[in-house]
């Protein structure tokens, strides 16, 4: 058993959906379970619709027709006889419309939840149903029958247990070899969609690769694995041949965005291999990530980006030395507000530390460190916390050109600075 998982842009038009049969047409046979997110931005657009709803918006109506014209036409564009599907489709729209012909109850993340989630139950919609008329028999899953969450809504966490008796049972009672489903979503024990935080679909591939105990994970992206470095941000980007979870999972911790932060660990506990490889270019190979038992050769110079930073300045207000007593306080505080440190030094008066740009966060945070006697402090403007592994001066110095160095820190072999005016290299 294997499981692919598919991108938005990998099925973003009729094209991009073409080509992803033509991927899939080479598996015909083995057994396979292909995970599929939202076409294109559509999960932003239902962001939008949901606004809306909840805003009592006059646009709702003429958003929710654009939205469900806009999948129609795919279907119709892929499909010669395409009722079937449209009929299939039409059962998510009414479900929305029933929806909305009531009055927004207050329980918005619940809300958000049954309308955001509706994305991946059309794009696999459509999919399945153009490969079937396309001869390659696949059946589609609702992967609420498979992932069960709690009640969180809009991070739903998984119930492991619960998750892997229903995937093993599904998947068994399966006739089809391929099985096409449903990224970013699970049920609470209500059978109520839940969604697992945006850009989740890359989790529910290794929830899946791990309770069906998968050979392999294959994300299928359009880059060619993942790179040493964002393009955007640096020229002569190169693919990284092979990583292991750790390595991964702090490139993903440090902001690279390729996958998921949440993907590793799943798959990491059964050694299951994950292949983050390019649907342009099928046949190539990607990164591959699993556990080395030798030093990793294949390393390049690694830079990870991580852009919309604060740096926070935090003292005390008595104008006193600040103490680890302190620090426990602070600690307390950010943890109570989900306010993550990246990166932090401590001086003799201060408390140094680069932090999201998360404005409601912010705000409460600041909020309390005042009540607690603190001063805080915000220098001006946008910083960016560079991480680098595996790196030699020289790259470290052609990635830092121009740029104001704030805070700098070494641990292992990795090394963090905090700049201000990284220049964007190419736009995209
Ligand atoms: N469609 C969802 C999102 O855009 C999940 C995903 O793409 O991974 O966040
Ligand atoms: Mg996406």
């Amino acid at each position: 058993m294997q499981v692919f998982k598919f991108g938005g842009a990998s099925v973003k038009d009729p094209q991009a959906i073409q080509h992803v049969a033509n991927i899939l047409k080479e598996y015909q046979g083995e057994k396979l379970l292909v995970v599929i997110s939202a076409m294109g931005k559509v999960t932003n657009q239902l962001e939008e619709v949901y606004k809306a709803y909840i805003e009592k918006k006059d646009e709702l109506p003429t958003l929710f027709k654009a939205f469900q014209d806009q999948h129609i036409k795919v279907v119709e564009e892929l499909i010669k006889k395409p009722d079937e599907a449209k009929a299939a489709l039409q059962v998510f729209f009414d479900q929305m419309q029933e929806l909305f012909d009531q009055e927004p109850v207050q329980n918005h993340p619940f809300i958000y939840d049954q309308i955001v989630s509706v994305g991946e139950m059309l794009s696999t919609t459509i999919v399945s149903h153009y490969l079937n008329a396309q001869g390659i028999q696949n059946q589609w899953l609702s992967v609420k029958s498979c992932i069960k969450t709690d009640n969180t809504y809009r991070e739903g966490m998984v119930n492991w247990e619960k998750t892997e008796q229903s995937i093993k049972e599904v998947v068994n009672a399966s006739e089809s070899q391929m099985m096409i489903t449903q990224g970013f979503l699970g049920a609470t024990p209500e059978n109520f969609t839940t969604t697992l935080g945006r850009e989740g679909s890359d989790y529910s591939a290794a929830i899946f690769a791990h309770c069906l105990d998968a050979m392999k994970l294959s994300i299928w992206k359009d880059v060619p694995g993942i790179l040493n470095g964002d393009p955007r941000f640096i020229k002569d980007a190169i693919k990284i041949n092979q990583l292991t979870y750790l390595e991964a999972n702090e490139m993903t911790y440090y902001g690279a965005k390729v996958i998921h932060p949440k993907t590793m660990r799943p798959l990491r506990e059964k050694n299951i291999p994950l292949e983050v490889r390019s649907f342009k270019e099928p046949h190539k190979a990607g990164t591959l990530i699993r556990h080395f038992k030798e030093k990793n050769e294949a390393l390049p110079p690694i830079i990870v980006i991580k852009r919309n930073q604060l740096f926070l300045h935090i003292s005390r207000k008595d104008g006193r030395l600040l103490t680890e007593k302190d620090l426990s306080v602070i600690y307390d505080l950010f943890d109570r507000n989900l306010v993550v440190s990246n990166l932090s030094a401590k001086t003799a008066y201060q408390w140094q530390v680069a932090i999201d740009l998360q404005v409601f966060k912010m705000e409460k945070l600041l909020k309390d460190l005042r009540e607690h006697a603190y001063l805080t402090e915000l220098p001006k403007g946008s910083y960016q916390l560079l991480t680098f592994k595996n790196y030699n001066v020289d790259f470290v110095a052609q990635h830092t050109q121009n740029t104001q160095l704030f805070l700098k820190q070494q641990t292992g072999d990795v090394l963090h600075l905090l700049v201000q005016g990284l220049q964007v290299v190419k736009e995209g």
